[in-house]
């Protein structure tokens, strides 16, 4: 099969998100990576009368129920959406000037996330390599679209793609149709036209396969495959191995 688009992921397929970066903060007498560290001495300022761990108990929480709403409603829920359920687990009234809190709260927890990531400069030479053989996209699943763009400045590559579909931005996520059939409509093709390439055999491989896509699976720790999803069309241990693919 000949390909003309080549689809590629984000977090763990051209960017790696390195948890070792998020700053050290120590809650009930235990060490943890955590944005919270920086989040909040901003926000015991304003509301000093919640402590440290009941404050990270409902980051967690939050977050938790971000992911469990994702999978039940099949649906993106945004990072904004999962701050306004912190807020309302922390029992703090949505006033307009909350809003205005829980937005600057936001954007320093994100500018944290951003600084985590790392953008190896071999995938921008790879996907520079790929440029003149194959038109080029990215879809990620990601809670923030600014953010995910600013990775993608950052990494020097935004250029390298004709279309970029973040999930907070189209409110579906992989492994959903929906957001693979917005990518080939803005491209002007078909699936069959595609081939994708993602580190998730649940969200990349079964997403692509399902719509009819082509599907390579970077399998960089050697998982095994769950028979439940349809097997990939290839397998690479490293993202530059594609190169013999395609
Ligand atoms: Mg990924």
């Amino acid at each position: 099969m000949s390909y003309r688009v080549v689809i590629f992921d984000l977090f763990d397929t051209l960017a790696d998100f390195v948890r070792e970066r998020l700053p050290l903060i120590h809650i009930n007498g235990e060490a943890i990576r955590s944005t919270s560290a920086v989040i909040y001495p901003i926000f015991a300022a304003r509301h000093g009368h919640i402590s440290l761990e009941t404050f990270y108990q409902a980051f967690r929480k939050s977050f938790d129920e971000a992911a469990r709403l994702r999978e039940v409603e099949e649906r993106e829920v945004s990072a904004r959406e999962r701050f306004h359920l912190f807020f309302q687990m922390l029992q703090v009234p949505l006033t307009p000037d909350s809003e205005s809190f829980l937005a600057s709260l936001l954007d320093v927890h994100m500018a944290c996330i951003a600084d985590a990531v790392h953008a190896p400069p071999e995938h921008r030479e790879l996907l520079e390599w790929l440029r003149p053989r194959y038109r080029l996209a990215l879809i990620s699943n990601f809670d923030h679209g600014p953010t995910a763009r600013k990775v993608l400045d950052r990494a020097g590559i935004t250029s390298s793609f004709e279309l970029i579909l973040i999930s907070e931005e189209i409110g579906q996520r992989k492994p959903h149709a929906a957001i693979f059939e917005v990518a080939c409509q803005a491209l002007r093709i078909t699936p069959a036209e595609a081939i994708f390439i993602g580190d998730s055999p649940s969200i990349d491989i079964a997403g692509a396969k399902g719509v009819g896509m082509g599907a390579i699976w970077l399998d960089r720790k050697g998982d095994r495959l769950d028979e439940a999803i349809p097997p990939p069309d290839h397998i690479v241990k490293r993202l530059e191995e594609i190169k013999g693919i395609l």
